[in-house]
């Protein structure tokens, strides 16, 4: 679950999308703090402008009482009050003693929310607060200290210019909201382009096998700068990949040729001087029977290279055709039994020995797969148990006549996670690596020339009990048939 979170989000697509959003959103917040910022900033200027006007008479009248050596009329400033008060602005007085004269319209409201307004220090104005008084929006702040102590206060019913704020708030967050979706499906149409040509690449670069190395080219055009340029220097790599890989199998394919020669040389007198070898010692014709199986493995190694570099090179030219599966399947068993030291059965339909059973294959590559199959069958099975290769006539999944040829041991088996790679190159399950010497390409060959026939291979295997090596062909159609022999489908 981790794992698919995080390659989520280390997608370019999906990290583009989130950073241009991101952006977007923290760009329409801050320009939303900003209007609120901005408003209210009129508002409060609006409301100093209009406080400065109406108060003036009353800051003179505090001022000329400060001066005065009588104690203030508090009847008279009250009245003063209410009539300052009457043209917008509300206004109160606290006296140096901490009484409050309230001018009419503010004694009904709740005086524990004027009292925590912060004043402010010193003789000028203090900051201008927002309050909420009785449902209403108030601007607040103390106007003027005059030298005796007394403050003017002024507080200012607000609430429609602020409501009018707020409608003007919502409207710009509707609309705001309308351009992110805009800028959301802007976005994704935009960012799928632009990693279009970046998806093709990947596309392209994953279909790209050592078949087709020295073919295929990344498409340059079209496509933003930086893409361009990193196809063409995977377009350079490919080059000189293809150039390695061409000389790799050249230097393999001339080395294989140049060593079959003397091999088989080297095989065919290691097998005269065993047949003439009556005066050699028992130990001495040991010796020279296992040169020869070794000669005979190094042969098939070199062969299977030379396989393996044709058919890299689209040179392993198969031409499969009608052939007795059970004639060949016979050829290959004696030929096994001459070299295998223990028991090989053959099964065979009941049938075959009035008519043949026919499979499209080639003759020699069918029977060198038989021939892999039954060395690995006993290469791999460390006890002395039979081997058994069986023939049953089938119906193939697409309901197509066929047969098929298994090879079955009861040797060490292969360990489950190694089966769906057994047939890759150079692979061997770590069970067998200590029980007997291989390359790990012989069953990769198998798979390759079972594929150039037509056919298919498969396999079962239970680790310490043993394994079955299936494998499919087609039959050959009536017409296939009649080609092969030169005249018409035989008689059923
Ligand atoms: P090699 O035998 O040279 O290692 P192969 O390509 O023939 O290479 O086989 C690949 C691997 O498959 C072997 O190394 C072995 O692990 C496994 N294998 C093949 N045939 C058998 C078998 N009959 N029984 C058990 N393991 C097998």
């Amino acid at each position: 679950m981790g794992t698919g979170r995080s390659s989520r989000f280390s997608s370019l697509l999906v990290q583009l999308r989130l950073a241009v959003l991101g952006t977007a959103a923290l760009g329409f917040a801050a320009a939303a703090v900003a209007t609120i910022q901005l408003n209210r900033q009129v508002l409060v200027r609006d409301h100093l402008h209009r406080a400065a006007m109406a108060a003036e008479p009353l800051v003179a009248r505090l001022n000329a009482v400060a001066a005065s050596p009588q104690p203030a009329d508090l009847s008279e400033l009250r009245r003063d009050l209410d009539r300052q008060s009457r043209r917008g602005p509300l206004f109160w007085i606290r006296l140096p003693d901490g009484r409050r004269l309230l001018s009419r319209p503010l004694e009904g409201i709740d005086r524990a929310s004027l009292d925590a307004v912060p004043g402010g220090t010193g003789d000028r104005p203090g900051p201008v607060t927002t309050r909420t008084i009785s449902n209403h929006r108030y601007l607040v702040h103390r106007h003027h200290r005059s030298s005796d102590g007394t403050d003017l206060w002024v507080a200012e019913d607000v609430n429609e210019p602020w409501r009018a704020l707020v409608r003007l708030l919502m409207d710009m967050l509707l609309i705001w909201l309308g351009c992110l979706a805009l800028t959301l499906l802007a976005l994704t149409l935009l960012t799928r382009r632009i990693i279009r040509p970046l998806r093709e690449l990947n596309r392209m670069a994953a279909a790209i096998t050592t078949d087709t190395l020295a073919t295929s080219r990344l498409p340059v055009d079209g496509a933003p700068q930086e893409v361009q340029d990193l196809a063409e220097a995977y377009n350079s790599l490919l080059d000189r990949l293809a150039h390695t890989w061409d000389h790799q199998r050249s230097f393999v394919s001339a080395v294989s040729h140049e060593l079959r020669n003397p091999l088989t040389i080297i095989s065919g007198y290691l097998r005269l001087l065993q047949r003439r070898g009556g005066s050699l010692q028992p130990e001495q014709l040991r010796a020279l029977a296992t040169a020869e199986a070794e000669t005979h493995r190094i042969t098939r190694l070199l062969n299977d290279l030379l396989d393996l570099s044709r058919s890299e090179s689209g040179r392993l030219e198969l031409l499969p055709g009608p052939v007795a599966v059970d004639e060949i399947l016979l050829m290959a068993c004696d030929l096994a039994r001459s070299q295998l030291a223990r028991r090989l059965e053959l099964r065979l339909p009941k049938d075959s020995t009035d008519q043949p059973v026919m499979a499209i294959a080639e003759a020699d590559r069918l029977q060198q797969v038989v021939l892999n199959l039954i060395e690995n069958a006993d290469k791999y099975t460390p006890d002395s148990s039979a081997i058994v290769v069986e023939l049953v006539r089938e119906r193939g999944v697409d309901s197509r006549p066929g047969v098929a040829i298994s090879v079955s041991d009861r040797g060490i088996g292969i360990p489950p996670e190694d089966l769906p790679r057994i047939f890759e190159r150079f692979h061997r399950a770590p069970n067998a690596l200590d029980r007997a010497r291989g390359s790990g390409l012989g069953l990769s060959i198998v798979s390759l020339l079972v594929e150039a026939m037509g056919g298919r291979i498969e396999v079962e295997s239970l680790l310490g009990k043993g394994s079955c090596f299936r494998l499919h062909l087609k039959a050959p159609e009536a017409d296939e048939l009649g080609k092969a022999t030169g005249d018409g489908p035989p008689p059923q």
